[in-house]
């Protein structure tokens, strides 16, 4: 296999009043949170879509299946170290990863950096390698008007030396 492997994820989820808000492993203190199966970490599904994607080994729903007891409210960051798992053991580590989250309300600079911190300790990798992005919706429907959070997130995985 080649010594570098592209990976690219997205996520979306429903926003509703009274769930938890949770991204990239961090609470965020917001007035609603996601509707998911799991815990809703928005961010997290879309890393682990990246990884997945960047080792061509289908995508979250396949190997997280919403019917499957098993991840029923299941932590995503237990979701994410199984995956980094599968990478880890097909030879590949994290070169870099950058993530962008979409949220209207509340605001996320306050929180980039503890996420950044808690994203590189759940990766075992130095914050250089995780990059962190927030943006609005500037006011248009869903993540405008608050009812939708979204995250991309870019990776590359570099193959370990033999
Ligand atoms: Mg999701």
């Amino acid at each position: 296999m080649h010594p570098y492997r592209i990976g690219h994820g997205y996520d979306r989820h429903r926003l509703e009043a009274g769930k938890p808000l949770i991204i990239g492993g961090v609470v965020i203190d917001a007035p609603f949170g996601s509707v998911a199966h799991s815990d809703g970490d928005v961010l997290l599904h879309a890393l682990i879509d990246a990884l997945l994607g960047a080792m061509a080994l289908g995508d979250i729903g396949e190997h997280f299946p919403d019917t499957d007891p098993r991840w029923k409210g299941a932590n995503s960051g237990q979701m994410l170290a199984h995956v980094l798992e599968l990478v880890h053991d097909a030879g590949y580590g994290l070169v870099n990863l950058d993530a962008t989250v979409l949220l209207e309300t509340p605001k996320l600079k306050p929180y980039k950096f503890g996420i950044r911190q808690n994203l590189a300790e759940q990766l075992s990798v130095g914050l250089d390698v995780v990059s962190v992005k927030a943006k609005t919706g500037e006011k248009l429907a869903p993540v405008g008007t608050s009812e939708a959070i979204e995250a991309w997130v870019a990776c590359l995985l570099a193959r370990h030396e033999a």
